[in-house]
């Protein structure tokens, strides 16, 4: 059994408001929405963070960033416009050890992040 939050919720021990499943990711609504669209897409496999999930499967990143675009499309604001972030490490915020790509829209954004 993981200790990681982000497996819980893959593996569905955890409870989460998942919007979009793919073979390799899954994404689900922030529990603290800083935007009025908020969701996280994570990959299924487990990855400290970006730089350690692009040098282990780039073939992934690539299919997490499609579905962000398929989120956005799905939320309804691929056309208004919206961000998709990367925290990594502690001085850009990052308090989940598991790579999580923020999709955020719905409302003009100021700060990054
Ligand atoms: P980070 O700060 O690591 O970039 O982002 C972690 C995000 O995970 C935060 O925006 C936080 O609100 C969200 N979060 C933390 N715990 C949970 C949880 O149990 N469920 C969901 N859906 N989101 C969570
Ligand atoms: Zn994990």
């Amino acid at each position: 059994m993981s200790d990681c939050l982000f497996c819980r919720i893959v593996s569905g021990e955890i409870p989460a408001d998942i919007v979009r499943q793919s073979e390799h990711t899954i994404a689900f609504r922030d529990l603290a929405p800083q935007a009025p669209s908020h969701v996280l897409v994570v990959p299924r496999e487990h990855y400290a963070n970006l730089g350690e999930f692009a040098s282990a499967e780039p073939g992934v990143v690539a299919a997490l960033l499609r579905e962000t675009h398929q989120v956005a499309v799905n939320e309804g604001i691929a056309e208004s416009g919206y961000r998709v972030l990367f925290n990594t490490g502690p001085d850009a915020g990052q308090t989940v050890g598991h790579v999580h790509a923020h999709v955020m829209g719905g409302a003009r954004l100021h700060t990054l992040g």
